[in-house]
């Protein structure tokens, strides 16, 4: 918006031509977008909606049009409000949060999408990847979400709506029988120990992880604080949402997941778009792209680390470098905090994420050289089965019980628990009961999951048998066949 090409230009039209300010700014971004459009590389040339974005946001200040993402929005809190969009961004969908909607329709997006993962996070209905509900569905219509399922009824009978308003009431029933769990510890019949701990993508999440009786933060996705913002968060600002969670964790721990950005989360003033981000510089590759960044985060983990027990995560590792690299940049973080006379606490666990096949099929040094490790199959599917997780087309391919994927599993687990060092798994493959029987006949001992999971999970734990899934798993793993367990 900066660019004279664009506001000069259009300052110009006004002063010279008379033109209105909407006027005069269409007019200069449509000769930009003609020059953009005759660009013959690919990746210039798609700059071009870069430029109309830019200019429908300043259409819509100018004619004062309402947006969803202003809080000014006032909205008529006695009806239930649901937004149906093309698609949401992660960023945005966070600013949603404080909005109460009763719920959302995407076109586009895969149900391990971030954006899914924070609608899941905010405890309302979501269904993603609808293909066309923004162009069906018209303001008025009154629409019933079926956010278990995945399905959405337009303008539903009066029979249906009966049925849907039984089906939610035994749901929520079901859930205040739940609640009775939380403080039962975690054993199933044959007497193994299992952990339950909860993901959160901003500090306040912590208290709902503690209503449901979480042992800690398996995953805090810190890339949230960055997000939707044009500045990253100071190191003050930082050490302050992390000693938030530590603090009111009392004790237990809190696993801090280093910045993971790219792929379907960016910074809003980051106008540089990879050709494929998903496999481009995001998360520890760009971290290590940017160390003033990473420096910065490190420092306020550690500041934070004193408050209680802190443990520092780093995000899709592939290389043993990148651990080399992380483990000195979180040296130098320490010295530097040392040298201002900083408290530092004497040591912070170091782990890695297995996000990625590579590092899955290797696993042993990254075993010996950190101090535990945390499974995000929702990347690990992605990467091993070549399914981006935010593309609605391929959702139906996206299978976490593929025999490939539980190999994986089974051999991180295996590798880790012979090392003696803690694995736990935190994509939404924890969260889902479905696949909790397999989870544990893989030998799993640590889950994460968004904390409105984790006392479903917990019950399906609890009746199950551990020693008996394993060799239903183990044989159907040896056979390379999916696993069936009931
Ligand atoms: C994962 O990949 O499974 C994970 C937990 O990280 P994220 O969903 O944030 O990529
Ligand atoms: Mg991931």
């Amino acid at each position: 918006l900066s660019d004279p090409m664009l506001s000069e230009a259009a300052d110009e039209l006004i002063k010279t031509r008379h033109y209105n300010a909407e006027w005069a700014i269409t007019t200069q971004g449509q000769i930009l977008s003609a020059q953009f459009e005759s660009i013959h590389d690919p990746y210039l040339r798609e700059r071009g909606a870069d430029i109309d974005q830019i200019i429908e946001k300043v259409l819509r200040r100018l004619s004062g049009t309402p947006n969803l993402l202003q809080k000014s929005v006032s909205l008529n809190q006695s009806e239930a409000l649901i937004v149906v969009a093309r698609d949401i961004s992660p960023a945005d969908m966070l600013k949603l949060r404080d909005a109460r909607f009763a719920g959302f329709l995407t076109d586009l997006g895969g149900p391990t999408s971030h954006t899914a993962i924070v609608a899941r996070s905010m405890n309302v209905p979501a269904v993603v990847g609808l293909g066309s509900a923004h162009s069906l569905v018209r303001d008025g219509d009154l629409l019933l979400i079926d956010g278990l399922n995945g399905s959405v009824l337009v303008n539903p009978s009066d029979a249906a709506i009966a049925e849907f308003r039984q089906i939610r009431s035994r749901y929520i029933e079901k859930r205040t029988r739940l609640q009775q769990l939380r403080d039962t510890p975690c054993i199933t019949r044959d007497g193994i120990r299992i952990r339950l701990e909860a993901n959160i993508e901003v500090p306040d999440e912590s208290e709902a992880a503690l209503a449901v009786g979480a042992e800690g933060i398996g995953l805090f996705r810190s890339e949230f604080l960055f997000m939707g913002r044009s500045q990253p968060p100071s190191e003050d600002e930082q050490y302050e949402a992390y000693a938030q969670v530590v603090k009111a964790m009392d004790g237990r721990p809190v696993t801090i997941r280093t910045l993971d950005l790219g792929a379907d989360k960016t910074l809003v003033d980051d106008a540089s778009v990879a050709v494929n981000p998903a496999l481009g510089l995001r998360a520890i590759r760009y971290c290590l792209a940017h160390p003033e960044l990473f420096a910065t985060q490190l420092r306020a983990l550690l500041r934070a680390a004193t408050h209680g027990h802190l443990r520092i995560l780093i995000p899709l590792i592939s290389h043993m470098h990148e651990v080399v690299a992380s483990q000195k940049a979180l040296q130098q973080a320490r010295q530097s905090l040392i040298d201002e006379g900083v408290p530092v606490p004497e040591r912070v666990e170091l782990g890695a994420m297995v996000e990625t096949p590579a590092i899955a099929v290797a696993v042993e040094p990254f075993v010996d050289a950190l101090d535990f490790l945390s499974i995000g199959t929702n990347d690990l599917i992605q990467y091993t089965l070549a399914i981006d997780r935010s593309d609605a087309e391929v959702a139906h391919l996206y299978d976490p019980m593929h025999p490939a994927v539980l190999r994986l599993l089974h051999h991180v687990i295996g590798a880790a628990h012979r090392a003696g060092k803690p694995v736990s798994l935190c994509g939404e493959a924890a969260g889902d009961t479905q696949m909790t029987a397999v989870l544990l006949g893989l030998g799993l001992k640590e889950f994460s999951m968004h904390p409105q999971h984790l006392l479903d999970v917990k019950s399906k734990l609890l009746s199950s048998h551990a020693d008996a899934l394993r060799n239903k798993v183990a044989d159907a793993l040896n056979r390379a066949v999916r696993p069936t367990l009931n």
